[in-house]
């Protein structure tokens, strides 16, 4: 019998399984189940059956109140919601335009990952992307400009992602940007900062933009050189407009878009929505293991002067924690594929697949093998950033990563956890300061 599946499984023995990854399968059943083959047809059936009136066009504001779209000029008694999104910001790098570069919507359209592939930025959408396509077998570079991956979360999310994006083969540079692009008709190259990265698809994953200018809001006398939409706390940008979602600048998430449109729909039937507020957003980057946020960073308090106690908990200790035992395990292996790793942290231990991609040339290694910081900091109630040091002395074990690097207790189970003895302590760090 011969057939397709997603994922194979072949016992070895008690407890031992093989997973061979197959990327065909999946993008088939995106494309068919999750897009219906990039075809909204049931999404615009569903709105036109509620009674609404769709009009497939590039929109523009033409005046007060009013909309032209496929030719057609519409006119709102009420008003106009603007829910254009965002689209992705191309960074203007000499050569980059007019290549055939991936964005989002390419990778997932994809129907077999590529043999190699340079992710340009470390957010979150480049982050999930170059984790899914690592783990299906494409040798896998991202580029970030800031010191780390998730620039804008906790530094210890972008230090675990790296060591996990390690774990899985992908090598990363942060603190570099592209300084130009080169296409030669098959493979990409990318230049940094003096060496060069060479891959057969690049991504470019470096933020979105929204197009104020394009959606002719000047004629309403909004400032179209902003990067979004100013809107008061009930989603009203000017009189008569109302705008929603990525477009307003405050967190581009889809329940985002969601709690503005309710509060944008009561504002327009005339009642008076509870306002707008943006103190406790939360937010997921779905990569393995998932990084969930909400609120303010640490960082973002202190900016703002806020008093704040810091506390941290390890999942590691937890039952949950427990439950993925395996995944600690992975952990911890990664730690150790870094401290062997060369340039970009790429973990030794684990033999590429398919070769090229992001390899610097020869003598010209791009990144620093030091670049992985050892030091390990403390986080503490109320404690000023520079007095942690003064704490971990006092012998205070909750430490937390500072500048890149997995705390160890990320990486050692608890001793109640630990089975079989193992080697856990070969991967725990002690406190250097
Ligand atoms: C790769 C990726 C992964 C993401 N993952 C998550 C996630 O895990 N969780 C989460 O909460 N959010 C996620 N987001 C963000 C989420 O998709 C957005 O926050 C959400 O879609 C915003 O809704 P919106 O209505 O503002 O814009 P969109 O969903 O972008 O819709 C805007 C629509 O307007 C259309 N449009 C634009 N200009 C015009 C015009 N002039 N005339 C007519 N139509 C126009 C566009 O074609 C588009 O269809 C992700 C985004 C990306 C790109």
């Amino acid at each position: 019998m011969t057939g397709v599946v997603d994922v194979v499984v072949v016992g070895l023995g008690p407890g031992d399984t093989v997973v061979r990854p197959d990327y065909g399968p999946v993008a088939a059943r995106i494309r068919a189940e999750a897009t219906d083959n990039w075809d909204d047809q049931v999404a615009v059936d569903r709105f036109v059956a509620k009674g609404g009136l769709f009009v497939r066009g590039e929109a523009r504001i033409t005046g007060p109140r009013q909309v032209s779209a496929a030719g057609e000029t519409l006119v709102a008694r009420r008003g106009v919601v603007l829910a254009t999104g965002t689209a992705p910001a191309v960074p203007p790098v000499p050569g980059l335009a007019g290549s055939p570069y991936w964005t989002n919507r390419d990778a997932v359209e994809a129907k077999e990952p590529p043999a190699s592939l340079i992710v340009l930025g470390g957010g979150a959408i480049g982050v999930e992307l170059a984790q899914v396509f690592a783990r299906f077998g494409t040798e896998v570079t991202i580029v970030e400009a800031a010191d780390r991956l998730l620039p804008l979360e906790e530094p210890e999310a972008g230090s675990l992602l790296a060591e996990v994006l390690a774990a899985d083969g992908v090598t990363v540079h942060t603190g570099l940007g592209a300084s130009t692009v080169g296409h030669d008709g098959a493979r990409f190259t990318v230049a940094l900062n003096g060496c060069a990265l060479s891959a057969e698809r690049l991504l470019v994953a470096t933020g979105r933009r929204a197009d104020l200018a394009g959606l002719g809001l000047d004629v309403l006398g909004v400032d179209t050189s902003a990067a979004s939409v100013s809107t008061d706390d009930a989603m009203q940008v000017t009189d008569g407009l109302w705008a929603v979602g990525d477009i307003t600048g405050r967190g581009a998430f889809t329940h985002m878009a969601m709690y503005q449109s309710a509060i944008a729909v009561a504002a327009i039937l005339g009642e008076r929505p509870t306002p707008a507020a943006y103190h406790a957003v939360p937010r997921v980057t779905f990569a393995d293991p998932e990084i969930g946020s909400v609120g303010l960073t640490e960082q973002q308090a202190r900016d703002q002067g806020l008093r704040l106690r810091v506390g941290t908990a390890q999942l590691p200790s937890s039952a949950r924690g427990w439950i993925h035992q395996d995944r600690q395990r992975r952990l911890r292996q990664a730690r150790r594929g870094c401290r062997a790793g060369g340039a970009g942290g790429r973990d030794q231990r684990r033999p590429s697949r398919r070769r090229g991609a992001g390899r610097a040339r020869p003598g010209r290694a791009c990144g620093d093998p030091d670049r992985h910081p050892t030091d390990h900091d403390l986080r503490l109630p109320d404690v000023p950033p520079g007095d942690r040091g003064r704490a971990d002395r006092d012998g205070l074990t909750c430490g937390h990563v500072r500048d890149g690097r997995l705390p160890p207790h990320v990486l050692t189970p608890p001793a109640v956890h630990r089975r079989g003895g193992g080697d856990d302590h070969s991967v725990r760090a002690a406190p250097t300061r």
